[in-house]
């Protein structure tokens, strides 16, 4: 089997309501989607998280070329291939991202050559279906936040979700205001996780941990800085709600010092920018050796919601136990047409669930003809 073919697709859609967050706010979604061709008609898709015009880039003008010819079921020897490659200018950032999008291609194609789903491939799943938490609760909007935060949390609840995520980075006393106010609103059998997408320092970290703490916290995502593992440490030795991280962390030359520094309770690669399914294996084989969790992050279109899943599915949780903690899967809910819009079928949802695709390969099929409203280059 030969690659015949690879093409890159930014997608770009105005967004009804923008939202915000701690570091900016959103107006817009976008995509970059890469479809790898092979012959005996199969096609692979994968996705960069990421500035998308940057990642079209790097798959159309520099990684794409390198790999017309070879076998596309050959992930390992073509990532080495495509790492060497870039390892003088990239190792982080865009080009890694634009390496995981064709990496997810190629394990997508691999599993159709195969006849199985990917999770089989992956090491299989020990469940037909996977919890999700409901990413939500941004910023912005024009109206009081707890007004429309807890209209936004009670549509959680009657889509089945029993886990929510929110956001923090608004000053400590806002911040512990509207977690408290959250709380309320789901009552104290819903998990709740807090994320500021680094807007702290170590000591605001800790005080608004401690203020939040009675409100029985499910971790506290990217508390400080991600350039700096040791502030990861010093929130953790001073407060008892678990700290998560790593969505903005790449490969496991990336991962591994947090892993050793044991700086995490929770580690977050995303499939579409840490380096793709060949990576992300690695990833969790690293914090395998520790007691750190894996658990992906996943916020863009029907694709990388698959790789995620499928990645996921066949992570078993450690230790050991008869009643181990729930696995969670990130679930964005944040308006976003490409998680729907462009897939002949997107994932199974039902009450609060993601079911596994039994189609072989990632069991989701972006469809070119459907993008037509939101091409901004491909
Ligand atoms: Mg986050």
């Amino acid at each position: 089997m030969r690659i015949s073919a690879i093409d890159a697709f930014h997608l770009r859609a105005p967004l009804e309501r923008p939202f915000g967050f701690s570091q900016f706010d959103y107006s817009q979604r976008e995509a970059m989607l890469v479809r790898v061709s092979a012959d005996a008609g199969l096609a692979g898709w994968g996705e960069a998280y990421g500035p998308a015009a940057l990642t079209l880039a790097a798959v159309r003008d520099f990684f794409g070329p390198l790999l017309i010819g070879r076998d596309p079921r050959d992930t390992e020897a073509l990532w080495a291939l495509l790492y060497a490659r870039s390892i003088d200018y990239g190792r982080k950032g865009a080009l890694i991202a634009a390496l995981s999008a064709i990496d997810i291609a190629l394990w997508d194609i691999k599993a159709q050559a195969a006849g199985t789903p990917l999770y089989r491939l992956l090491g299989g799943a020990a469940a037909e279906s996977i919890e999700c938490y409901a990413t939500g609760f941004y910023f912005g909007g024009g109206e009081p936040l707890e007004q429309r935060w807890e209209r936004e949390a009670r549509g959680y609840l009657e889509a089945g979700f029993r886990a929510m995520k929110m956001k923090v980075g608004q000053g400590i006393e806002r911040d512990a205001e509207l977690t408290a106010a959250l709380r309320g609103v789901i009552g104290p059998d819903i998990k709740l996780a807090i994320d500021a997408n680094h807007a702290y320092t170590p000591v605001e970290a800790v005080r608004l941990a401690r203020k939040v703490e009675p409100y029985d916290i499910h971790w506290f995502e990217e508390p400080v800085s991600p350039l700096d593992p040791d502030a990861y440490l010093e929130v953790k030795r001073a407060v008892s709600v678990p700290l998560a991280g790593g969505e903005c962390e790449y490969t496991r030359f990336g991962f591994e010092k947090w892993f050793r520094k044991r700086a995490l309770d929770y580690a977050q690669p995303d499939i579409c920018s840490c380096g793709g399914i060949t990576e992300a294996m690695k990833i969790a084989a690293l914090a395998s050796l520790t007691s750190i969790h894996v658990t992906p992050h996943a916020w863009g279109s029907a694709v990388g919601q698959a790789a995620a899943l499928h990645f996921y599915a066949a992570r078993p949780r450690q230790p050991f136990t008869l009643t181990p903690e729930r696995k969670l899967i990130e679930c964005d809910r944040t308006e976003n047409p490409f998680r729907t819009k462009i897939v002949d079928k997107p994932i199974r949802f039902e009450s609060g669930r993601w079911f596994l695709p039994e189609t072989p390969g990632l069991g989701v099929t972006p469809r070119p003809e459907l993008f037509a409203d939101y091409l901004a280059a491909g």
